[in-house]
């Protein structure tokens, strides 16, 4: 509780700061929303910034990161969500010309490939559907030079602008100040990482290459980033994962689980092809719970069943928190949290049960050691990432980081990973630490179902009772909670590691 216990907050009474931070994350989202569903061209965050300035100070973050410091328990944890809200307030309204800047840049790039011409939000999609390695390869080249040359310089400026704010707010560094918001031992998580990666070398290898082969007519050795797509995509898999299944399949999981999608009117679904629209799925929280957009751009195959899955996940979840709770546990969910729910749903689409039981197909090996191998190349990859951004954040300047990011990367996906997207592939507030706990999570409470509801626990009442029971809570609970109360282990990744063994060893 803010400003009471004999604190007080010296800039906003805490009143206005609970009616208007609704107001003002709301205006956030939608616009994001808008630009990212293709609907307006212009992202205009600046206005907004503008409208809720008092919100958006760098006073009221320190205010609200000094109460929240030495608190404990539920009110530790809400006043951590008010102030991981005025942290992240702060650099918005530091960053909000970038950010507009940034996807103006990216909603116009064209990439030229001879005679044809390939918006850049669609370069992936176009690799994920071109069957012939060279032209992969040519795509990807031209992606880094639009990135290299249009994105990076506005993206170190804004880098360099919120390392300054975060030593600004109080903090040794960004990495210090998010740490202590989230409170993990990052070197703790770290460690993990390296356990995985070294766990995993040979696994990873051999996966990789069969995989590669299948999917992209390409061994791992010689491959590049610009095949990944094309691995993600499965095309091999397409008979099996038609697009005119993909909404029934998540209509019949839902409703197993006693939820009535079509019945559900704050949850709006859009699969629409749109020029401008965002290749990567997303789910857009604008009013919660009232109002919770789905957003996926089908390509077609197995990888559309993953994010629409995995976004339902986050679109339940937000959907499901209890109107009636305070802005903080309504609006500011722990990352780890919400995408605990969202791998929960997309390993659905390689939990070999689900598959025969809702799509009406016996598990086929090829296609669970093909996801086994997307997943255990995504696991690698953050375990890397989480490396590198921990050097990024700690402090020193960013000379280099480039060298880093690219040697992380390749060390971990034995590709030669291009460094031009050092900061491109950079999400904000260390969230790359809430990935990699929550796929351990979703690992624990997928076992945890099973185990209490059995294999096919997506057709269990009682199963949707336990999920919307913790979906009320919203930022009530966290991840640290969830694993207390369930028994799950959180962050240990050599959990990742096993699972991967089962599969492909
Ligand atoms: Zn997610």
């Amino acid at each position: 509780m803010v400003g009471r216990a004999g604190r007080r907050l010296t800039v906003v009474d805490p009143d206005d700061l609970r009616r208007d931070a609704d107001a003002f994350l709301e205006a956030l989202e939608d616009a994001r929303h808008r630009h990212d569903a293709g609907l307006v061209a212009d992202l205009a965050l600046e206005p907004i910034y503008a409208r809720y300035r008092h919100l958006a100070e760098a006073d009221l973050a320190r205010d609200l990161l000094a109460d929240a410091a030495g608190r404990h328990g539920d009110r530790g944890r809400d006043a951590r969500g008010l102030a991981r809200f005025a942290v992240d307030g702060a650099m918005g309204a530091a960053t909000a010309r970038h950010e507009e800047q940034v996807a103006e840049r990216e909603a116009g790039a064209v990439l030229r490939l001879g005679a044809e011409r390939i918006p850049f939000r669609a370069a992936t999609a176009r690799q994920a559907n071109e069957a012939d390695h060279a032209v992969r390869a040519e795509i990807e080249a031209a992606r880094m030079r639009v990135v290299d040359s249009d994105l990076t310089p506005v993206l170190a400026d804004a880098w360099a602008v919120r390392h300054d704010l975060a030593r600004d707010l109080g903090a040794a560094s960004y990495r210090a100040l998010h740490e202590d918001l989230m409170q993990v031992d990052l070197d703790a998580l770290a460690r993990s990482a390296g356990a995985l990666l070294d766990a995993t070398d040979d696994l990873y290898e051999r996966a990789m290459d069969r995989g590669l082969r299948a999917a992209a007519g390409i061994g791992l050795a010689g491959a590049g980033r610009g095949d990944l797509p094309r691995l993600m995509r499965g095309q091999a898999h397409d008979e099996a994962f038609p697009a005119s299944r993909m909404l029934p399949a998540l209509r019949r999981t839902l409703d197993g689980l006693g939820i009535d999608l079509d019945r559900q009117p704050n949850v709006v679904l859009d699969d629409a092809v749109r020029p401008g629209k965002s290749p990567r799925a997303y789910c857009a929280p604008v009013r919660v719970p009232g109002l919770v957009y789905l957003v996926i751009a089908p390509i077609g195959g197995v990888d559309d069943y993953r994010a629409l899955m995995h976004e339902a996940g986050h679109a339940e979840h937000f959907a499901g928190i209890a109107a009636g709770l305070p802005v903080e546990r309504r609006r500011m969910v722990e990352g780890a949290l919400t995408e605990t729910f969202a791998f929960l749903f997309d390993g659905l689409v390689s939990d070999p049960s689900w598959l025969g039981h809702v799509l009406g197909r016996p598990a086929d090996g090829d296609h669970l050691r093909d996801e086994a191998t997307v997943r255990l190349f995504m696991h690698r990859r953050y375990a890397a990432k989480l490396r590198y951004e921990l050097a990024l954040h700690s402090g020193g300047p960013l000379d280099g980081m480039d060298r880093r990011y690219a040697d992380e990367l390749s060390r971990a996906t034995r590709l030669e990973w291009p460094s031009a997207t050092w900061l491109h592939d950079v999400d904000e507030g260390l969230y790359v630490a809430d990935y990699l706990r929550a796929w351990t999570l979703s690992s624990g409470l997928a076992a945890h179902l099973r185990e209490r509801f059995g294999t096919r626990w997506y057709t269990r009442r009682q199963a949707g009772s336990l999920l919307r029971e913790l979906w009320h809570e919203g930022g009530g609970i966290d991840g640290a909670v969830l694993a207390a109360e369930l028994g799950l282990a959180d962050g240990d990744l050599m959990l990742l590691a096993e699972e991967a063994g089962r599969v492909l060893g």
